[in-house]
């Protein structure tokens, strides 16, 4: 049995990939799902079913447009303060590396107001809320920060829109959709395979600007402008009816905290790993951890691998090791992994760990 706690892409739940397997030479008009007609009517009902159950699992309203896009987070970066631009000047809350990127890309469209930023504590906190905003055309904000394993669980009045990048825990916990003026996350964390983008957005944010017409959100409106990636859409629609199945937003959220509650009482508890976040902000989805000694880290991730645990790096950028428990990773994964932990410490107790 293979557990993948890799941070994205990420596990898919083994039916939808078994569903997606025995479907894949001939889908309903004896053609494969990736020879199809994106414009078939066959197709056409499968984003409609995915929007549907996508309205569904997060209480979308109605004034809310949802569109599909490819160029992952990274191109929400730059489509973000392109789109809402009407001052040109944007705030972030700088709250990690996604969200220094996503700071890097809006510069070229305006002024970036940082409006809070823990880089200084190297991430390891999240940075505070901004009492008051204004003048400025969007807060924007990381909700769960993948790489640092931090999250935000309170949302403040503003009176901006809240643009937020919930990429690693869109439908793993509730958000609640009104509170902002626009979400954006990358498929391949929590949704389905790499290449679709989800984009949900208020209408009235929606303006018509002089933007080349892939990046004007006015042009995926309640239509596809061009070739999706519509293999990512299908297998998406899949695992949201299986999320729908287990019970919606609400169980998953229920077993990810129940998940990442166990393995962070395993680290609390452990002579010799600790988690890197403290607190109350500690990420449902992504777990960074670590003994204190990269070499160590790095001879229990071989450890772990070695008995079917596999992806346990941290971000090429912090090291150490990380644990992303998405939705599809079950609870015996989590429980898997707090047992080879646990059997590190003990050979450990004999130092040729360090060679295995
Ligand atoms: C993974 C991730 C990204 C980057 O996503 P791409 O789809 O690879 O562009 C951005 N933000 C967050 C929060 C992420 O987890």
């Amino acid at each position: 049995m293979i557990y993948n706690f890799s941070a994205g892409p990420g596990v898919l739940p083994e039916p939808v990939l078994r569903e997606v397997q025995a479907e894949f030479l001939s889908y309903k008009q004896g053609v494969s799902i990736v020879e199809m007609s994106h414009r078939s009517d066959t197709f056409a009902t499968i984003v409609e079913q995915l929007e549907a159950r996508l309205r569904r699992l997060m209480q979308i309203p109605d004034d809310y447009a949802v569109l599909f896009l490819q160029g992952g987070a990274t191109l929400q970066f730059s489509m973000v303060p392109m789109n809402l631009r009407e001052s040109g000047r944007f705030a972030y809350l700088d709250s990690g590396i996604w969200s220094k990127k996503a700071i890097a890309d809006a510069k070229h469209y305006g002024d970036v107001v940082v409006a809070g930023s823990s880089a200084a504590v190297k991430y390891r906190d999240l940075p505070a809320w901004p009492e008051t905003i204004s003048d400025v055309d969007y807060l924007h904000v990381t909700l769960n920060n993948t790489i640092e394993g931090t999250r935000y669980t309170k949302l403040p009045d503003t009176g901006v829109p809240i643009v937020a990048d919930v990429s690693s825990n869109i439908l793993a916990e509730a958000i609640d959709v009104k509170r902002y003026g626009l979400l954006y996350a990358g498929a391949q964390k929590n949704i389905g395979p790499a290449g679709l983008t989800l984009v949900i957005i208020r209408r009235d944010l929606i303006v018509d600007r002089d933007l080349p017409s892939y990046l004007a959100y006015s042009k995926h409106v309640d239509t596809l402008l061009n070739t999706p990636s519509t293999f990512s859409l299908y297998v998406a629609e899949r695992v949201l009816a299986w999320v729908e199945g287990e019970g919606g937003v609400e169980a998953m959220e229920r077993r990810n905290v129940e998940k990442s509650g166990l393995f962070y009482d395993a680290l609390d508890a452990s002579p010799l790993f600790h988690a890197v976040v403290s607190g109350k902000q500690r990420s449902l989805t992504n777990i960074p951890f670590t003994t204190g000694d990269a070499e160590t880290d790095r001879a229990f991730q071989r450890f772990a691998e070695a008995r079917g645990l596999i992806e346990l790096g941290g971000h090429r950028s912090v090291g150490g090791l990380r644990a992303s428990l998405y939705n599809a990773m079950p609870l015996e994964g989590v429980k898997r992994l707090i047992d080879v932990m646990h059997e590190f410490e003990q050979e450990g107790q004999d130092v040729s760990y360090k060679n295995v």
